[in-house]
């Protein structure tokens, strides 16, 4: 479609795209994910994609006058009876209205999907993926985690060092469990906190299992259960790669609907650790 025939989109024209492909019907029931703050009206030229909604990417939305913040945390995933700026949610929600910027959140909805988190992160560490590792009820396909094999099988140590070199660099790095010669073929990944499917993961066959947020309790239990070897990562880098894929399903799409939007991806590492001694 020629520029000129291209129509100004909207806040809730950017929700529509989003929702179509991440379904909020599909988010966990405790999560909270849509529009946070934001006109459905006003007109959105440009958008931001970032992990969380911090300072820092409010920041940067506002500095690129963008008119929507996509975020895969949700701001306020508790209830709350005030956005008084007072508190660090309330202050961020303040600035974005004030600065004419809508703020949206995609997370398990974005979890789950095809072309989401952990598929993403999946097909970045070269797994040729089979199944996600808790289909979805509704739809075996899409669900929590993937679980595939490498084109190649390989040794633990350099498998991570695949891992550590295609996700983004954080303090916080990456920690192995396991053999580092042992052979690797069938690999779990799950973005963000995947400690619950672990047990699944090797149900499932896994001889590693790549994920975020692994505990000393849960991940000792787990090693001294199964033949599993672990790969504990950043959170943030888990999730970001994500970013770029759905940035540019959402130019894409809108663009097929006619209208014309710039999606950014925001390279601030919100990771909270920050050093490592
Ligand atoms: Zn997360």
């Amino acid at each position: 479609m020629a520029d000129e025939q291209m129509r100004q989109a909207t806040v809730g024209d950017v929700v529509r795209v989003v929702h179509r492909r991440y379904d909020p019907a599909t988010a966990e029931d405790w999560d909270t994910v849509g529009l946070i703050c934001g006109d459905p009206d006003l007109p959105v030229r440009s958008v931001l994609l970032a992990v969380d909604a911090t300072a820092q990417s409010v920041d940067e939305a506002l500095e690129r006058g963008v008119e929507l913040l996509l975020v895969h945390h949700p701001l306020l995933l508790r209830p709350v009876s005030s956005v008084a700026a007072v508190e660090p949610a309330g202050r961020l929600i303040h600035r974005l209205i004030v600065g004419g910027c809508a703020l949206l959140a995609a997370h398990t909805n974005a979890d789950s999907a095809a072309d989401g988190v952990s598929q993403v992160l999946a097909e970045l560490l070269g797994v040729d993926i089979s199944a996600p590792v808790i289909p979805s009820h509704s739809d075996s396909r899409i669900g929590l985690g993937r679980i595939g094999d490498l084109v190649e099988p390989t040794t633990l140590s350099e498998f991570a060092d695949k891992v550590y070199d295609e996700l983004p660099l954080t303090a916080h790095g990456l920690r192995i469990a396991g053999d580092l010669q042992r052979v690797v073929s069938r690999v779990a990944v799950c973005g963000g906190s995947g400690s619950d499917l672990l047990a699944d993961a090797a149900r499932l066959g896994a001889d590693v299992v790549v994920t975020a947020d692994l505990k000393h309790h849960n991940a000792g239990d787990f090693l001294a259960a199964h033949d599993v070897a672990l790969i504990d990562v950043s959170h943030w880098a888990s999730e970001w790669p994500w970013l770029s894929r759905a940035a540019r399903l959402i130019e894409t799409d809108l663009a097929a609907d006619g209208f014309q939007v710039k999606a950014h991806v925001s390279t601030i590492v919100s990771d909270p650790w920050t050093a490592r001694r």
